[in-house]
């Protein structure tokens, strides 16, 4: 078996058995059907004829018992416990067990009729209506035509209509077949192509996030950056606006954080800026939103907060760092303090984003000023722009 064909072979013969869920109980009806229609009419005449009828009765019911007994069968497993291998063996025995049904009723009519119709049909619905793997096939059209020449020199008598059926029978096998082998090809090529698209898909799915997430997020930290962070407190606002109440943002620095890099290196400085970060996570709320929005210089947002819930915020926080010093490695822990400035807003208009940035920096200013390590506020202003807070600063 090809490769692809193997690749292949378990989704197909899924679908077979999905196909003959409803195929089964459509040819139970059909059967049924035929069965009545030969039972109620009593038109043959000649005892061959009658002969002939009895005998389409008889292959009829059988395979409608058959077809009942199949149906309980799959009804009383409810699709369960259908393993691989049961599958696989029911898509070659269901078309196997059709054909011999349609070279049986063929040798019966031979009885009345020189024509090999129920094999020509049997032929060519068995390849459109089920997909069956190149071997396979081949190997169901070859006992098809095998029973169908030796069953018809038991009922045809006519040397000449022999000879024609039987080459009839077999150019209607090897066109079942190259029809049978050509929707494989095409079905196999159209099920890898599915896969490798899914399978492409989620590639692009994984990058895309990944993009994303290089975007938005700071490559130290994992911390939102300064441009997500801002965007977010602008879609704050824009909620505050609608709802009422005020957000609030807290800008923390690290305290002569210069010094800690020029003692003990950039790479533990960065290791410091690390431990900032999972502190500031540990010590806020889920819905709180946090970015490193410079070198050493962190937001913490606060969607629907007052400026006196945000500020008592700002002292736990400034605590926890206060008392965890970052361990860098077994003989070194650096204890690092940082100033917070805190400032609010009601929802707004442009700029209310850069105005409440400016009022938490502004206090943070103060902080810096006051002696650092510390929590300084700007009280909410609607009415101040962002330069108002940098003309406060000056004076
Ligand atoms: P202040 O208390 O006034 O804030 O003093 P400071 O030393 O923290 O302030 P300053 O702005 O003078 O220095 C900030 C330092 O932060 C300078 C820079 O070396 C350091 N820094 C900025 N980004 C990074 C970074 O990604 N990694 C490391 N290790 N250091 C950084
Ligand atoms: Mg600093
Ligand atoms: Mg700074």
């Amino acid at each position: 078996m090809a490769d692809s064909d193997a690749r292949v072979a378990p989704e197909v013969a899924r679908g077979n058995m999905r196909r003959l869920r409803w195929l089964v109980p459509i040819f139970l009806a059909l059967n049924l059907i035929l069965l009545a229609v030969f039972a109620l009419d009593d038109s043959s005449s000649t005892p061959i004829q009658q002969t002939w009828r009895q005998s389409l009765m008889a292959v009829y019911s059988v395979t409608s018992l058959v077809l009942v007994i199949a149906l309980l069968i799959a009804w009383r497993m409810g699709g369960q416990g259908q393993s691989e291998g049961l599958t696989r063996v029911l898509q070659g025995a269901a078309p196997l067990a059709f054909l011999i049904f349609v070279v049986v009723l063929t040798a019966i009519d031979q009885r009345v009729t020189s024509s090999i119709n129920p094999y020509l049909l049997g032929c060519m619905s068995i390849s459109l209506l089920l997909l069956l793997p190149p071997r396979t096939a081949i190997g169901l059209f070859a006992i098809a035509y095998v029973l169908l020449f030796v069953s018809l020199g038991w009922t045809q008598n006519d040397a000449a209509v022999l000879l024609s059926n039987r080459a009839n029978g077999f150019a209607a096998s090897v066109l079942g077949l190259v029809l049978s082998l050509g929707l494989w090809r095409r079905n196999t090529q159209y099920i890898l192509l599915r896969r490798e698209l899914t399978e492409r898909n989620a590639t692009l799915e994984k990058q895309k996030e990944e993009l994303v997430w290089l975007a938005t997020r700071d490559a130290l930290t994992g911390l939102y950056n300064r441009g997500e962070c801002l965007r977010l407190a602008e879609l704050e606002l824009m909620r505050t606006q609608r709802h009422g109440g005020f957000t609030s943002a807290i800008v923390l620095d690290l305290d002569f954080f210069k010094a800690v890099n020029d003692r003990h290196g950039h790479p533990a400085g960065d290791k410091v800026l690390v431990h900032v970060a999972r502190c500031l996570l540990a010590g806020v709320r889920a819905t709180d939103v946090i970015g490193r929005i410079g070198g050493e210089e962190f937001m913490v947002l606060l969607p629907q907060t007052d400026i006196d819930s945000a500020a008592g915020l700002s002292y736990k926080l400034r605590r926890l760092l206060h008392d965890s010093p970052a361990r860098i490695n077994n003989d070194l822990s650096i204890a690092v303090t940082a100033s917070f400035g805190v400032g609010s807003m009601p929802g707004g208009h442009d700029g209310t984003v850069a105005a409440l940035y400016a009022a938490a920096d502004n206090a943070l200013y103060d902080a810096k000023r006051l002696g650092r390590d510390r929590v300084e506020r700007t009280e909410p202003d609607a009415s101040l722009t962002p330069s108002d807070y940098q003309r406060m600063r000056r004076h």
